[in-house]
């Protein structure tokens, strides 16, 4: 069948799209660049908060309606939502016609077939489901990106073992199982081969990393034999405070090729919304982290996930989020609003806070955010990082690459010869990025046009 997938939601699902993907080329499917050519659309979904849903539930809805006008096509729902009661009744309502969890991507193909034979025998549509968390998934092999692609993604673990009460990932994804060392140097290499400058790992806890496992190394060590592989960046996301112990803090101010950024959620600054969503950590442990990575690592940028308006949160809670911002003084932050999903533990146990307030609060915290980000990117004025530029910006003035501390770094476009790392000098800093010019080029840099 021709076939298009369609990604919501997180670098995981990226990831798992070239699963998918190339599942779907061995299975002698082709590719369609876009959906209107396609007989078969899978969609990889998101299933964290409300709002990745509810951009899923409007796909289908006009999916739905092509349908009816007489298109013959054929819905897969992937991914995160797939695995729920909630992602069923939408796949009920919708009509959708394979519904394969993220634990069953390499199902994908019997699925297919089984709603192939089904169709032609002129059988009555009924939908295919494939939900089990397959054990093969762990060491299959995802082939590289595309050629001039300059970050590559590998995922070293999938699942979670966490409890967060506010969270659906632990049903989503199952529990965690690391990935054997051999495949993810396996995939490393593959992409180092194939001119990738920067690789990101990915789990739900990267630095839970081999704790299910006494065959498989430590993240720490993880680390360093993915630095060995040649890359000139390293980064990984995401980290709990939980487990991040010293001897990763020693891995990334050891290693050249890991980079000084870590992403540490700390979901709240209060003690009493700590213990209430069940994080393993108090402020003061979260505190001492920070302090011992700043010790270690002076040049550190340092960004969090913050939850604003969890069942509960009062106004002194909240307060002490401010208070930790301040003490902090993240670089940057993804900041939340709750959202209250089904199937939760929160959900079941406590009452949502109004709509107005965790909007006001969330306006509050973003601001504080804007303060801190513009002082922290102010340090790096007049000084020189290294930018891997990657695309044309949407102004048509800039291009637009990630510092190795991931600020997002805008040069003149007319100035970038080439995508690839480069030296920058920052000139002017912004809450949310860095302007500078160019001051060097590497000669190895990937030739390939500034394309928008
Ligand atoms: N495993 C990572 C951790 O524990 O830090 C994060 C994974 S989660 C998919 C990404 C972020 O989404 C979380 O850090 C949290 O801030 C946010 N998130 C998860 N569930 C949420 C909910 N019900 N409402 C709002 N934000 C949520
Ligand atoms: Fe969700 Fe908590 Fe697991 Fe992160 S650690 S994926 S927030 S349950």
């Amino acid at each position: 069948m021709r076939a298009h997938v369609i990604t919501f939601g997180c670098q995981m699902n990226e990831y798992d799209t070239l699963t998918i993907q190339s599942e779907l080329v061995a299975g002698g499917h082709d590719l369609v660049d876009h959906p209107r050519d396609a007989q078969l659309i899978l969609l990889n979904t998101c299933a964290v908060r409300g709002k990745p849903v509810e951009k899923v539930v409007s796909v289908l809805g006009d999916l739905r309606k092509e349908k009816a006008a007489g298109r013959d096509l054929a819905i897969g729902l992937m991914g995160c939502l797939a695995q729920l009661d909630e992602g069923r009744e939408i796949a009920r309502k919708f009509g959708v016609d394979l519904l394969v969890g993220p634990g069953a991507i390499t199902d994908i193909l019997p699925a297919i077939e089984a709603f192939e034979a089904a169709r032609d025998a002129g059988a009555a549509r009924s939908r295919i489901d494939r939900l089990d968390f397959r054990t093969d998934l762990v060491g299959h092999l995802t082939p590289p990106p595309a050629f001039g692609t300059l970050t590559g993604f590998v995922t070293i673990m999938r699942g979670c073992d966490h409890h967060c009460t506010y969270c659906i990932v632990p049903q989503t994804r199952g529990p965690e199982v690391s990935r054997p060392l051999a495949a993810i140097l396996h995939e490393a290499r593959a992409m180092r081969d194939q001119g990738v400058e920067e690789v990101v790992l990915l789990g739900q806890n990267v630095n839970s990393y081999g704790r299910d496992d006494p065959a498989v190394p430590s993240f720490a060590e993880l680390l360093r034999a993915v630095a060995d592989v040649g890359f000139p960046r390293v980064k990984f996301t995401t980290s709990h405070p939980m487990n991040f112990t010293s001897d990763v803090i020693d891995a990334i101010a050891e290693t050249p090729g890991v980079c000084d950024y870590v992403h540490l959620p700390v979901q709240s600054g209060s003690d009493r919304v700590l213990r209430r969503m069940a994080r393993e950590y108090r402020r003061e442990r979260y505190l001492e982290i920070v302090a011992e990575l700043r010790a270690k690592l002076p040049d550190v940028v340092l960004t969090t996930d913050i939850i604003v308006g969890f069942p509960g949160e009062t106004e002194e809670d909240f307060a002490q989020t401010l208070a930790l911002y301040d003490e902090v003084r993240f670089d940057a932050a993804y900041m939340f609003a709750y959202s209250a999903r089904p199937g939760t533990p929160a959900h079941a146990r406590f009452d949502d806070l109004p709509r107005e307030v965790k909007s006001e609060r969330l306006g509050r915290l973003v601001e504080r955010q804007k303060h801190w980000s513009l002082e922290a990117n102010r340090r790096f004025e007049g000084r020189e990082v290294r930018v891997l530029v990657k695309e044309l910006g949407r102004d048509g003035v800039h291009a637009v690459g990630h510092s190795d501390q991931h600020h997002t770094v805008l040069v003149p476009a007319t100035q970038v010869q080439r995508m690839g790392l480069h030296t920058v000098r920052v000139e002017h800093a912004t809450p949310h990025a860095l302007y500078g010019r160019l001051a060097g080029t590497r000669h190895d840099a990937v030739a390939l046009p500034l394309a928008s």
